[in-house]
C-alpha cells in the first residue's frame, strides 16, 4: 500500500471487525455484539468494570470480606455434608495457612471429581469471593490451582502472566463468555492496537489537566501496571479514566459551542420596544409579576432586542408562572408586527393555552388562533389562509404547527412549551418556519445546572426560581389500597366545601386497552357507589377532540366535580379551585410525572392534596420514588433523586434529545471533568476563531468523524 495519511490508516484499523482478533471466530463474534461491540474502536473503548488485585498472593489472615481474593492453601479436611437447615448436601474442605482457616463449599458438584482434586494435604491457589457468616469465613465454587510443590507457585505464576501477579481488569459478559477468554482477547486488542487511537487534544489543555495520551490511558485502563493505585482504580478516578472522559467530554462541548456560536452569528430581527400591549396588559393583570418573572423577562428582553436569533430555555417549576412570561413575550414580538406560534405537547394543554392567551389578547385586541391535528377540514383551511395572510398574530397548537403547510406571514417568535415532551428536530422545525425567528423553550424539568447546559448546550437558560405568592404547600399522602376509604373521605370533605378533584389512572401503551378499561370502570364506580351526590367526568386520550373539549369545560366551570382521567392531564392544566388530585397505581409513574401531576393542585389560595394509591405490589423502587414524593415538593431535590434512581441516560432521554451516548463518561459522576472540558472547549472555539485555524484543522476533522449530523453541525464549513 502507498503511505497513506495516518490519520485515514488509523481510523481504518479501528474500524475492522473483531473477528480479526486471534480466538474471535463465528461463535464469539455474535456474543461481542451482544455487548454492542463490533469494530476493534468499541472493543478498545469497552472498559474494565472493576478490577482484581492479584499482584500478590495473600495468607488467609489478610483475606478481606468482600473482596474477591488469590491466596495458597494446603486442604485440611474433605468431604461430603448435609446442611443442618436446609438439609441440602454440600461439598466443603477447610483450607489453611500458617495465618489461618477458611471454609470452601459447592452446592452444585461432582462427588468424585471433587474428592479426586481435594485430598487432605493437596496444595493449591485458590481464588474467589470472600463471604462471612458469623465469625467464619467461606468461598463458594472457588476457581483453583494445583500445585505440587513451593516450587509450583513461582512457575504458575510465570507461566499465566494474564491471570496472575498483577493487577486483572474484570470486564462486563455476557452469556457463553469467561473472564479467561475475555482477558486474553483484550490483551491481544491493547497490544496491538491501543496505539492506533487518536489522540487530537491540544497540547497546552493536555499539559493544564496532565492528560495522557489516548493510547496510554486505554493501556493503562485495561491493564494497570503494577504501580497503579487500586483505590483510584476502583472509584474510577484514575488519571487514564480521567483522560478519557476528558477526551468524551471535550468534543461533545466543542460541538455545543460551535453550535452556540452558529447561533451568535446568524442573523436576526432585532425587536423594539414599543409597550403597546405589554404595559395595558400589565395594568390589566389581577397581580404583580414575581421578581423572578420580571428579571427572567429582562433577560429575554434582551435576547429579543439584538440582532441575532433568541435561543433561550426558560425553566420554572410547575405552577411558576412561565405561560404569562411567555405571553409578555409574545406581545413583543407582535408590537413589532410578527406573529407567534406556541406549540404544546397535548391538545388539551394547548385548548387551555389557547384559552389563557386568547382572554388577554382579545382585550388588547388582537388575533389568536387554535390549529389541532384533527379539525374538520375547512376550519383547519380557514386558520392556514390567515396565519399566511398574517391575519393571526398568535397561533396556539400541538405538533400539527410543525407540519408542512403550515406557512406564517412573518414569524418571529416561535415558543414551544414542555420542551421535555419534545426533540431537537421538533424544535428546528418550528425555527425553519420563520427567518431565524426568536425562540423559547419551557420546561419544568428542573434539570441539575450543569446538565442543562449539556443537554441544552446551545441555549441561555432562565430560571423561575419562585413560584406566586399565597402558593400553600401540597400535602402529599400515601395510602395502601385497603385504606383507601380514608382518601375517599377526604375527598369527600373537599367536594362538600366547593372544591374539585382528579383522580387519574396511568395509561401504559402496551397495556392500553385494559388500563383505558380500569379508568373507564373506576369512572363508573364513582359516580354510582362512591360519590353519587356528586358529577363525575371521564377524560382519556382516545376520546374525540370534542367530547375532550366538553369535559374540559365543564369541569372548568365547576359542573363536574370529580374528574377521573388517564395522564392526558399530567402537563401544565391550570384549574385553581382543584385541591385534590388522587393517583391510582401510583408506583407505575415516574417521579418526574407524579411531580408534574401533583403540579395541577395547590395553584389556588386553598389547601391541596395530594393521595399516592400505589398497586398490592411494587419495586423497591417505586417505593422510593413515593417516598421522596411525601418528602419533598422541591422540583430540584425531585429531579435529583430521579437522577439517581434511573441513571442520566434514561433520566435525560439523552437519544431523544439528540445527545449522543457516552462510551466511557458518566454524567452523574464526572460533572467536575465535564465542567472543565466545558470551559476549554468554548475557550479554543473561541480562540481558533469557530475551528477555522490551521492549528485546529485535525481537531475539526476529528469532531465532524465523532458526531457527524448528530449535533447537526452543518454550519462547520
Ligand atoms: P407553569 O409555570 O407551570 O406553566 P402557569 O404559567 O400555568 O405555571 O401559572 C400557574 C398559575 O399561576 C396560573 O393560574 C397563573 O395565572 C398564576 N400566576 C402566574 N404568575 C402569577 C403571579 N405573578 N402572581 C400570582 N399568580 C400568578
Ligand atoms: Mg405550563
Amino acid at each position: 500500500m502507498p503511505a497513506q495519511n495516518p490519520r485515514f490508516s488509523h481510523q481504518f484499523k479501528l474500524n475492522q471487525s473483531l473477528d480479526l482478533l486471534h480466538g474471535v471466530g463465528s461463535r464469539i463474534v455474535p456474543k461481542l455484539q451482544k455487548l454492542g461491540l463490533n469494530t476493534i474502536e468499541d472493543a478498545l473503548y469497552h472498559l474494565p468494570v472493576r478490577y482484581e488485585d492479584r499482584r500478590q498472593l495473600k495468607t488467609i489472615n489478610q483475606l478481606i470480606d468482600g473482596h474477591q481474593e488469590v491466596f495458597v492453601g494446603s486442604v485440611l479436611a474433605s468431604g461430603e455434608t448435609v446442611t443442618t437447615r436446609s438439609r441440602k448436601r454440600i461439598y466443603e474442605i477447610i483450607v489453611g495457612d500458617n495465618t489461618g482457616k477458611i471454609s470452601l463449599k459447592w452446592f452444585r458438584y461432582r462427588k468424585p471429581w471433587l474428592q479426586k482434586r481435594f485430598p487432605v494435604g493437596q496444595k493449591a491457589i485458590f481464588i474467589g469471593e470472600i463471604k462471612r457468616f458469623a465469625a467464619l469465613r467461606e468461598i463458594h465454587h472457588p476457581d483453583s490451582e494445583l500445585l505440587n510443590s513451593d516450587q509450583d507457585i513461582q512457575q504458575l505464576l510465570q507461566s499465566d502472566p494474564l491471570s496472575f501477579g498483577r493487577i486483572l481488569p474484570i470486564y462486563a459478559l455476557t452469556e457463553g463468555l469467561t473472564q479467561k477468554q475475555v482477558r486474553k482477547i483484550w490483551n491481544q486488542l491493547v497490544q496491538d492496537y491501543a496505539d492506533y487511537a487518536p489522540s487530537f487534544i491540544p497540547e497546552d489543555i493536555q499539559k493544564k489537566y496532565q492528560l495522557m495520551s489516548i493510547s496510554a490511558a486505554l493501556k493503562q485502563a485495561h491493564w494497570p501496571e503494577d504501580s497503579a493505585n487500586l483505590y483510584e482504580l476502583e472509584k474510577g478516578s484514575d488519571k487514564a479514566r480521567y483522560s478519557l472522559v476528558f477526551d468524551e467530554f471535550f468534543y461533545l462541548e466543542l460541538g455545543l459551542a460551535l453550535k452556540r456560536a452558529g447561533v451568535q452569528l446568524e442573523e436576526g430581527i432585532a425587536f423594539n420596544f414599543t409597550h403597546k400591549y405589554t404595559v395595558p396588559l400589565n395594568k390589566m393583570l389581577p397581580f404583580k409579576l414575581t421578581d423572578a418573572q420580571r428579571r427572567v423577562l429582562g433577560e429575554i428582553k434582551k435576547d429579543m432586542m439584538a440582532p441575532h436569533p433568541m435561543h433561550r430555555l426558560l425553566q420554572g417549576d410547575v405552577g411558576s408562572g412561565k405561560t404569562l412570561v411567555a405571553l409578555m413575550a409574545a406581545l413583543i414580538a407582535i408590537e413589532n408586527k410578527a406573529q407567534v406560534a406556541v406549540v404544546a405537547p397535548t391538545e388539551i394543554l394547548a385548548e387551555q393555552h389557547y384559552q389563557t392567551f386568547s382572554q388577554w389578547m382579545d382585550k388588547l385586541g388582537l388575533q389568536t388562533g387554535l390549529l389541532q391535528g384533527n379539525m374538520p377540514v375547512a376550519a383547519k383551511r380557514d386558520i392556514l389562509e390567515q396565519i399566511a395572510q398574517g391575519e393571526i398574530d398568535l397561533v396556539v397548537g400541538t405538533h400539527a404547527v410543525l407540519q408542512e403547510g403550515v406557512e406564517f406571514h412573518r414569524l418571529g417568535l416561535g415558543i414551544v412549551d414542555e420542551q421535555h415532551r419534545f426533540g431537537v428536530r421538533q424544535r428546528s422545525l418550528l425555527k425553519h418556519k420563520g427567518a431565524n425567528p426568536d425562540m423559547l423553550v419551557m420546561t419544568a424539568t428542573p434539570i441539575p445546572r450543569t446538565l442543562s447546559m449539556t443537554l441544552y448546550g446551545d441555549l441561555s437558560v432562565s430560571v423561575i426560581d419562585q413560584l406566586p405568592p399565597g402558593r400553600k404547600p401540597v400535602t402529599t399522602m400515601r395510602f395502601s389500597s385497603v385504606q383507601r376509604e380514608k382518601a375517599y373521605q377526604l375527598i369527600r370533605q373537599e367536594l362538600q366545601q366547593g372544591r374539585q378533584a382528579y383522580v387519574v389512572y396511568p395509561l401504559v401503551e402496551e397495556s392500553e386497552k385494559s388500563d383505558l378499561q380500569a379508568a373507564t370502570v373506576a369512572a363508573e364506580t364513582f359516580a354510582k357507589d362512591i360519590f353519587p351526590e356528586f358529577n363525575v367526568g371521564l377524560l382519556h386520550g382516545q376520546m374525540k377532540t370534542v367530547d375532550k373539549d366538553a369535559v374540559m369545560n365543564s369541569f372548568r366551570q365547576g359542573k363536574i366535580q370529580l374528574l377521573v382521567s388517564t395522564t392526558v392531564i399530567e402537563v401544565g392544566v391550570d384549574i385553581p379551585n382543584t385541591t385534590v388530585m388522587m393517583v391510582e397505581h401510583a408506583d407505575r409513574f415516574g417521579l418526574s410525572q407524579l411531580h408534574q401531576l401533583r403540579g395541577r393542585v395547590g395553584r389556588g389560595a386553598d389547601k391541596s392534596y395530594c393521595l399516592l394509591i400505589p398497586s398490592e405490589h411494587y419495586s423497591e423502587d417505586a417505593a422510593r420514588r413515593l417516598r421522596v414524593m411525601v418528602e419533598t415538593e422541591d422540583g430540584f431535590r425531585i429531579a435529583e433523586a430521579d437522577l439517581e434512581i434511573r441513571g442520566p441516560g434514561d433520566f435525560l432521554g439523552t437519544r431523544q434529545a439528540g445527545l449522543p451516548d457516552f462510551r466511557i463518561a458518566s454524567l452523574l459522576k464526572d460533572i467536575r471533568i465535564l465542567e472543565s472540558a466545558r470551559q476549554e472547549a468554548f475557550a479554543y472555539v473561541q480562540k481558533t476563531n469557530q475551528l477555522t485555524t490551521e492549528e485546529a484543522e485535525p481537531i475539526k476533522n476529528e469532531l465532524i468523524r465523532r458526531w457527524g449530523g448528530r449535533l447537526e453541525l452543518a454550519a462547520i464549513g
